[in-house]
């Protein structure tokens, strides 16, 4: 059988294209960098602080961290992470505390240091040359030229040919078409975010309800998880179950009388639980979850591939889709460099391991998510954590 023409090509001298500049890119693109292998990250956003980037991630020794290492960068998100916030608390709705689960302590190897998802993303762009990412460049079209090659023409009016393509471009990947023709479907829950600043009135009823780490106040069907940051802000996700029409018919142009609308699904829960709902200081954001199918897979085609929530989308009630874009970011590389000459075997190997190691996690989501807002929540969640 004819080999594709890129095979035979060095990594080094192809022209890598990682489209999107989150977690699973950057990492991605960092590590090849410290192999000598130049790649070029094209990223729809204008510059890095254009978008609020959303709450706490806790960053798994398994995976996340394990990537981080690999990119030489585990020492500085250390110094980043937040001390002994992987504490964990599930309360009913009137606040009535049913597990509190402490922190484990930087020192335990069973640690999961939180670290601002903003905070995150910086420490990974600083980290790559100068000039690696193009901001404002927005995939617009892909076309395989045939032999592993693809053109691309961006938002901005650039355009670019890769010798190899990575799709790192999330949830609404405009590169997973090429391999797959999968759709991520609405799970039945959005999250709507709030965030609470500092020192408010209302304020320190909610501050001692979180705790110190992640409070879960759950019952079927609804749910709000919020977190205390180390500035003393409250970032809250308002988890409800209803169809995207009905979050579609709130007009959050009227912010108040749609949070209102909101609070009223929450009647007869704790005023300091409700307050999270209300006493945003900040445009909510709303979240609808959407997820791909939990074995989702492609057959191997030459020059492309996909990293993080393009790959695997998922609800994040295992708290892994971040991890799991560091970690296939970091694998990508490994097989790459470990089959320089060679780029469809590192692809194939990246992948082989790929499909297993993300159904499983999506399948445990899947279930977590069940267990979050099922008939027997929030003692399915208690039980959760109870067995950790
Ligand atoms: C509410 C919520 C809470 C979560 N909590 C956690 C958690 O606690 N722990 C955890 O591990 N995970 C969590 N996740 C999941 C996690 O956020 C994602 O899995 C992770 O961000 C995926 O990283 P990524 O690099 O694949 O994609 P993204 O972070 O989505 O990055 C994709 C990048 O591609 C860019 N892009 C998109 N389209 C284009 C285009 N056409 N052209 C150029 N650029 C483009 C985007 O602007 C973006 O910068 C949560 C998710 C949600 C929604």
């Amino acid at each position: 059988m004819a080999r594709p023409l890129n095979a035979a090509k060095p990594l080094s001298t192809s022209r890598i294209a990682i489209i999107g500049a989150g977690l699973g890119g950057l990492t991605l693109a960092r590590i090849l960098h410290r192999h000598g292998v130049p790649a070029t990250l094209y990223e729809a956003e204008m510059s890095p602080d254009v978008r609020a980037q959303g709450g706490l991630l806790d960053i798994h020794g398994d995976n996340g961290q394990v990537a981080l290492k690999a990119a030489g960068l585990h020492d500085q998100f250390l110094a980043l992470a937040l001390p002994g916030e992987d504490a964990k608390r599930v309360t009913d709705r009137h606040g009535n505390i049913l597990i509190d689960r402490p922190g484990k302590g930087p020192a335990s190897p069973a640690a999961r240091p939180e670290i601002a998802r903003g905070d995150l993303r910086r420490l990974l762009i600083g980290a790559v040359p100068a000039g690696a990412i193009r901001w404002g460049c927005k995939l617009t079209c892909v076309t395989p030229l045939g032999d592993g090659q693809h053109r691309l023409c961006f938002s901005n009016g650039a355009r670019a040919t890769a010798d190899l393509l990575i799709g790192a471009d999330g949830a609404w990947s405009r590169i997973r078409p090429l391999l797959s023709s999968a759709m991520p479907a609405y799970t039945g829950t959005t999250f709507i975010e709030t965030h609470l600043s500092a020192g408010r009135v209302r304020h320190a009823a909610c501050a001692q309800l979180i705790g110190g780490g992640t409070l879960m106040a759950v019952e079927p069907g609804k749910g709000i998880l919020a977190h205390r940051h180390a500035n003393g802000a409250v970032q809250a996700y308002i988890a409800l179950n209803q169809p995207q029409a009905w979050f579609d018919a709130l007009d959050f142009t009227r912010q108040a009388v749609a949070l209102d609308r909101i609070a009223r699904e929450f009647e007869g829960w704790a005023p300091a639980l409700r307050s999270l709902i209300t006493d945003g200081d900040r445009e909510p954001v709303v979240r609808p979850l959407h997820a791909l199918p939990i074995d989702h897979h492609w057959a191997r085609k030459p020059g492309v591939t996909l990293v993080g929530d393009a790959a695997h989308l998922m609800s994040p009630f295992a708290g892994e889709g971040a991890n799991l874009a560091l970690f296939d970011g970091a694998r990508l590389a490994s097989a790459l460099c470990a089959h320089s000459g060679d780029i469809e075997a590192g692809l194939a190997e990246y992948e082989q391991a790929l499909f297993p190691r993300s159904a499983a996690v999506a399948a445990l989501t899947a279930r977590n998510h069940q267990r979050f807002f099922g008939e027997h929540a929030p003692w399915s969640v208690v039980e959760l954590f109870a067995a950790h």
